[in-house]
């Protein structure tokens, strides 16, 4: 590292311990051009990526709004608190990991649900309902045939029914429904290219 005093090259170090619960590395170093000595500190850089939105735009991570969002889906549901931290704790660390300076946020959505799967299943389909209305409807089909596959006829009625009766994921999935029948309803008519 250059000597920020004489701007020589080379410095070296001469002592070097760890720092704030051995977070940090700190090091003496000594200019063998001028005698000068200076300390550095060298950290691992935590730093979140930026949350790209589906219109494009980046926007810092939000952790409260992370939050938010799972608490919504578990509105009324029977999901410890502690739980609920572990969940925000599990999609941040998937979040640093990716070593990216961008997320898209749909990756981010998909984090959640993947929590969400394991937490309460209301709480999925609910989350899966309002995250997914813009981009993949079909991913409801998935969700409803995965649940028809469950083993016995039992588990698959309680399954069906909890959704069904769910006010939250039943207005989610009809406000999808509605949304994806405008888009279509809105597309332009097939026509055929005359080729000459
Ligand atoms: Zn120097």
């Amino acid at each position: 590292m250059q000597c920020p005093f004489c701007k020589a090259v080379d410095t070296r170090v001469i002592d070097s311990r760890l720092f704030e619960d051995g977070t940090q590395v700190r090091r003496r170093r000594e200019c063998p051009a001028c005698d000068a000595r200076f300390t550095t500190f060298e950290r691992a850089q935590l730093q979140m990526p930026y949350v790209l939105k589906r219109s494009g735009t980046p926007e810092p991570f939000d952790e409260d709004k992370l939050r938010r969002g799972i608490e919504h889906a578990i509105f009324k549901r029977p999901v410890p608190p502690e739980k609920v931290d572990h969940a925000i704790e599990n999609v941040m660390r998937r979040l640093r990991a990716v070593n990216e300076r961008e997320v898209p946020s749909m990756r981010i959505g998909e984090w959640v649900m993947d929590e969400l799967r394991d937490l309460d299943h209301v709480a999925y389909v609910r989350f899966a309902s309002i995250y997914r209305a813009f981009s993949d409807v079909n991913a409801f089909r998935e969700e409803i045939n995965r649940l028809e596959q469950l083993p016995t006829q039992e588990a698959r009625r309680s399954q069906m029914l909890l959704i069904e009766n769910d006010p939250i994921a039943a207005a989610a999935i009809a406000a999808a429904t509605a949304k994806r029948m405008a888009a279509e309803h809105d597309k332009p008519a097939k026509t055929t290219k005359r080729v000459k």
